[in-house]
């Protein structure tokens, strides 16, 4: 995917998103005519800043939304930027859903905290109850709750780097689907085997392999932890 690209006027400290949609033309009524008017942000961007200090900026890494939402319009996101050699950090806003994204460039750093892993403990919980209702000897809420309890105990040990990531969140942004992979399968029957009947590790067995496609509720949510380290403009 292309970096975003900006261009910052280090004079007025004004940043201009680089899109293709720069040179789009502007449609507007003249008297009674719908006229084409051109527009070149870019070059107006240029023309407003003549004479001052400018750099091009370039995004680095990915754009790391607040509130985790991509889909909300109005959510606040966080970028860095580099201009070749200094790290800056880019806040992106919208003052209405009818306004354009507007940048600015504000003192701090994002930090990386890494990818935590959890299991989707209410979703198993609601599947394994459909599930066994139909069975012969139906799973009582207790060994529901006992096979969550053991699936999260394994998943603590797992790093999430060994984790083949399966499929994408189309909520947030910072979150994706691991897939459960045979070695952490056997690790999970091996704990069940000391707790549940072979009948019931039949059973549980069977429930797994049914349910343990990317997008069904064995899969591991991974969600990437950022944080936006605020620090004094003096500094
Ligand atoms: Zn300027």
């Amino acid at each position: 995917m292309a970096k975003d690209k900006f261009i910052w006027c280090r004079n007025c400290n004004a940043v201009h998103h680089v899109t293709s949609c720069d040179k789009a033309p502007l449609y507007g009524y003249t008297g009674r005519e719908l006229e084409e008017m051109p527009a070149d942000d870019w070059r107006a961007f240029v023309k407003r800043h003549e004479g001052h200090r400018i750099e091009p900026l370039e995004a680095v890494g990915e754009k790391y939304f607040c509130q985790g939402s991509i889909s909300d319009p109005m959510s606040v996101a966080y970028m860095e930027v580099t201009n070749g050699h200094d790290h800056l950090l880019l806040r992106q806003t919208r003052k209405s859903i009818y306004e354009p994204l507007s940048f600015e460039l504000t003192p701090g750093r994002l930090i990386d905290q890494g990818v935590t892993v959890c299991i989707q403990d209410g979703e198993i919980k609601k599947e394994m109850r459909y599930h066994f209702n139909w069975s012969a000897e139906p799973f009582e809420d207790q060994k529901i709750d006992l096979f969550v309890q053991l699936f999260r105990d394994v998943v603590t040990g797992i790093e999430p780097e060994a984790i083949e990531v399966a499929g994408f969140s189309s909520e947030d942004d910072n979150v994706s689907f691991g897939l459960l992979q045979a070695d952490v399968i056997e690790l999970l029957m091996n704990k069940c085997a000391s707790c549940f009947q072979p009948r019931e590790l039949e059973d549980i067995r069977r429930f797994i392999d049914s349910h343990r496609e990317p997008c069904d509720v064995l899969a591991f949510v991974m969600r990437r932890q950022l944080k936006v380290e605020q620090c004094a403009a003096s500094t």
